[in-house]
């Protein structure tokens, strides 16, 4: 398959493979919403006593996707804004319960494959799928055009594939298995990585024999792991009925659901980046305080918490208490607030750019200590074209921009922003650090917002025309 732009990042502070287990917590936090869901049905009383594995609230606007308890404990829905918190927390007791009796009926004339799916609902593991090309939430119950399973997460330094996949290759093709048993005929396209690496070579000796599962070789570049970006590359259409994309951690979700029936109560979260005193990846629940991991892996008080990975991840809010359900990763970079007078023309080993034009880049292959880069310099457009270089979807982040300057909307819809995956690497070669990603994920909001808005008005229109 052939790609453009991207970029390999080499940045210092890439957790390790091992992973550890943090000490069972006193409290949890339960963000009431992540970045794509937003749990508004509450489904527990102040003061209830609740198991490991019980509901505590749904998302109503995404086929109910619910919000579990990781542990039993008592249900305190006063004391913190926003979350669900648990107190008098008890040992994990592998609590199962998937009501049958009130299956929708749906799901009934689905048969197996139809309850499968509904469990992988109710026990956590459908949160881990997405549709290729909207990044949303696919519905359960909905027929797929095909399925896309990344084994690479390539953005620095949300959790690695090789992290979650240690000794546990054969929970990983019996996920594959149970995945092709929800399906007709629609494909599985796995992708991984074209370097003869350990884990591309186990994983193919793994899956010998499966010839439902065609292997796709994706270059270890950023972003090329994207599902968007393999959707269009595999030649899967847009409008043909969604794409379900999934990581690794859903396929072994998939199989701890079908296999053991037990819900999925912890994620593996890598803690990295440049201001963490040891790079370490986590076997955590949702809700764990935040303050707790903050304390015990960052290197001074000096950094910025992002949650997910360098390119995409969002600065953590000062007040955030717990994990969300979504979590990947914290990254931790440290942040130099201090302006420098003409800071970009000094030269120093220690900076890197994508331009080359500090003496760091004369040594070759090393990792790059990253920062939050700004140091309170944001520069106008110098035209230097390196957005253009790197960017993975083929358009020109530079061109959008002067039009977004000038509020030219026609222009930046005929330039293509719709074709933008939002993978951050035009922020992140920047050399004047103009936040095109963010402007862009703006504008296509804006866009879609007036779309919706004619859309509407069009429907109105029909009514009253056919009401006449
Ligand atoms: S965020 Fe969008 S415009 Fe920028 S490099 Fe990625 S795909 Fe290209
Ligand atoms: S990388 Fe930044 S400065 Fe260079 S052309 Fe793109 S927007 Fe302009």
């Amino acid at each position: 398959m052939n790609f453009k732009g991207g970029y390999n990042i080499l940045p210092q502070g890439r957790p390790a493979s091992a992973v550890n287990r943090v000490p069972e917590p006193k409290q949890l936090y339960l963000p009431l919403h992540s970045r794509r869901f937003l749990f508004s049905d509450i489904c527990v009383e102040d003061g209830q006593t609740v198991s490991d594995g019980d509901v505590l609230a749904r998302d109503p606007d995404n086929y109910a996707v619910p919000l579990l308890a990781p542990r039993g404990g008592k249900v305190k829905l006063k004391s913190a804004e926003g979350y669900i918190t648990l107190t008098d927390i008890l040992p994990p007791a592998g609590k199962v319960h998937v009501p049958e009796k009130d299956l929708p009926h749906i799901v009934q004339e689905m048969g197996s494959a139809g309850m499968k799916r509904y469990k992988l609902l109710s026990l956590g593991a459908w949160q881990f799928f997405y549709d290729a090309y909207t990044g949303q939430l696919p519905d359960p119950l909905g027929t797929p055009q095909a399925v896309i399973v990344s084994t690479l997460s390539l953005e620095p330094f949300v959790a690695r594939g090789d992290a979650q996949l240690k000794n546990r290759l054969l929970q990983f093709t019996r996920g594959l298995e149970h995945l092709q048993s929800l399906l007709e005929y629609q494909p599985i396209y796995l992708a991984l990585p074209d370097a003869k690496s350990e884990l591309a070579t186990l994983v193919r000796e793994h899956i010998r024999g499966y010839a439902w599962v065609r292997l796709v070789e994706i270059p270890i570049k950023y972003p090329y792991d994207n599902f968007n970006i393999l959707a269009r590359k595999l030649g899967i259409k847009k409008g043909d009925g969604p794409i379900w994309s999934v990581r690794t951690e859903g396929i072994l979700a998939t199989d701890r659901v079908l296999t053991v029936s037990k819900p999925c109560l912890v994620r593996i979260v890598s803690i990295g980046g440049s201001g963490v005193k040891i790079p370490v990846h986590l076997k955590v629940m949702t809700g764990y305080p935040v303050r707790e991991i903050i304390d015990r892996y960052a290197s001074s008080s000096g950094v910025r918490i992002v949650d997910g990975g360098m390119l995409t991840g969002e600065a953590v809010a000062k007040d955030s208490l717990g994990l969300d359900t979504e979590c990947r990763g914290l990254t931790i970079l440290p942040e130099y607030k201090e302006r420098e007078f003409l800071g970009f023309t000094r030269p120093g080993w220690g900076r890197e750019s994508y331009s080359g034009c500090f003496l760091s880049s004369l040594r070759k292959g090393f990792s790059e200590r990253l920062t939050t880069a700004v140091r309170g310099e944001i520069r106008p457009c110098v035209s230097c074209n390196f957005c253009e270089e790197v960017c993975p979807a083929g358009i020109m982040p530079h061109l959008l921009h002067k039009y977004l300057y000038r509020d030219l909307i026609e222009e930046v819809e005929q330039a293509r922003i719709d074709l933008c995956i939002e993978c951050g690497l035009c922020s992140f070669v920047c050399p004047s650090k103009i936040e095109l990603r963010a402007e862009f994920i703006r504008a296509k909001e804006l866009i879609e917002k007036e779309k919706e808005e004619i859309r509407r008005e069009q429907a109105k229109r029909q009514l009253q025309e056919n009401s006449r």
